[in-house]
């Protein structure tokens, strides 16, 4: 057979992915459970008609429209003003950090984050061939300020992407950690922009801030947020970033052109007209998470602290063993993070009650 060229680099690779079963109760890759009402869907449904009469023309290359409403949300959000210029959105959050990498890695560079944290981080790096170096965080899996320094300046890298809250792990970093880590990066020679991966961000814990506060300080720092997770749009693919303006024209050099579908900027917009409903079930999500949490800990299950809308439990010595006997009880979890650990989307109370039920089955609690 005639060899493909794949590149060395990628033989023997396999896509990215959780397992898309079809079981009752899936509470793996932290979707929002509640599928939009009849006014939102009869309302992107409006806006896709308008879309579609205009779709023998490119879409918008800038959709400033978009990304004004974008800045609108995250100022009604986490109260931090911003110009539509200083915004940038794509395909999901992940083809924003794509953009980011495409623009601020590259060979001869290195991207640095703090494990436990999102496997699909070291996939972006290797896509820019650009070298990935994964520090530590702690065992209570926090970021200690002064190895987040000290590993900044040994690896001089031109990114660092901090998840906060981290998946899997849940855990939200204080404003003194992600100030720490700018200025260190400040020091980078050449320059380093500090990512914080938000996509988690309206999950965060009454008193836990989000790092939009620090743009106006900080030119190199990008904050970036999606509405596949609190919002309950997934499936929209509908990713954005706030940053300076500087920074944000920088991304609009590595994008691919139009990018942003005509169909896509109207979906995204409709929601959005309708934040304030679709933000009421964050509440709610919360509340059931903080249960979730204590009752997992009730049992005797180590849980890390969680500001997203998961919970990191474990530990058990055959955790595939108990992954395994919740999918045969029609309950998907996530295998993910150190050994011994599982991961639980929030989903309804129902599907709380049946997660819980087959796992006091499953581990004997
Ligand atoms: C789910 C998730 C995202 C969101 O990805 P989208 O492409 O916007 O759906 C980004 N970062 C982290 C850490 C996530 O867990």
């Amino acid at each position: 057979m005639t060899p493909l060229p794949l590149r060395a680099d990628l033989a023997g690779l396999t896509p990215y992915g959780a397992p898309q079963l079809d079981v009752p109760v899936l509470l793996n890759v932290n979707e929002n459970p509640y599928a939009p009402s009849d006014a939102v869907v009869s309302s992107i449904a409006q806006a896709v008609t308008g879309a579609a009469r205009g779709l023998n023309r490119y879409p918008d290359r800038d959709f400033l429209d978009l990304r004004k409403d974008l800045a609108a949300y995250l100022f009604a959000e986490s109260g931090v003003a911003l110009a539509p210029e200083q915004v940038w959105a794509a395909n999901g959050s992940n083809e924003v950090m794509l953009h980011l990498l495409q623009a601020f890695g590259g060979p001869g560079r290195t991207v640095l984050s703090f494990a436990p944290t999102y496997s699909m981080y070291p996939e972006y790096a290797r896509d820019t061939f650009t070298t990935w170096v994964a520090g530590r965080r702690e065992a209570d899996f926090s970021l200690d300020p002064d190895a987040a320094r000290r590993a900044i300046a040994e690896h001089a890298p031109s990114v660092v992407l901090l998840a906060s809250p981290n998946n899997p792990t849940g855990t939200a970093l204080g404003l003194d950690v992600v100030r720490a880590v700018l200025d260190a990066a400040a020091d980078v020679p050449g320059g380093c922009v500090v990512v914080v991966d938000e996509a988690y961000g309206e999950f965060r814990r009454e008193g836990t801030p989000s790092a939009l506060t620090l743009l106006a300080t900080y030119p190199h720092l990008a904050v970036s947020r999606t509405m596949s997770k609190a919002f309950g749009m997934a499936g929209a693919r509908l990713g954005y970033l706030a940053a300076s303006s500087e920074l944000v024209d920088a991304l609009r050099v590595v994008r691919l052109p139009y990018h942003l579908s005509a169909v896509s900027q109207a979906v995204a917009r409709a929601a959005l007209a309708h934040s304030a409903e679709l933000m009421a079930q964050v509440g709610s999500l919360r509340a059931e998470r903080d249960q979730t949490v204590a009752w997992l800990r009730e049992r005797g299950l180590a849980v890390a602290d969680s500001d997203a809308n998961f919970a990191l439990f474990g530990t058990f010595d055959d955790r595939r063993a108990v992954w395994q006997g919740l999918l045969d009880r029609g309950v998907l979890i996530r295998e993910v993070g150190p050994p011994g650990w599982l991961r639980v989307s929030i989903g309804t109370p129902e599907e709380m009650a049946a997660f819980k039920d087959a796992l006091v089955e499953v581990a004997g609690l």
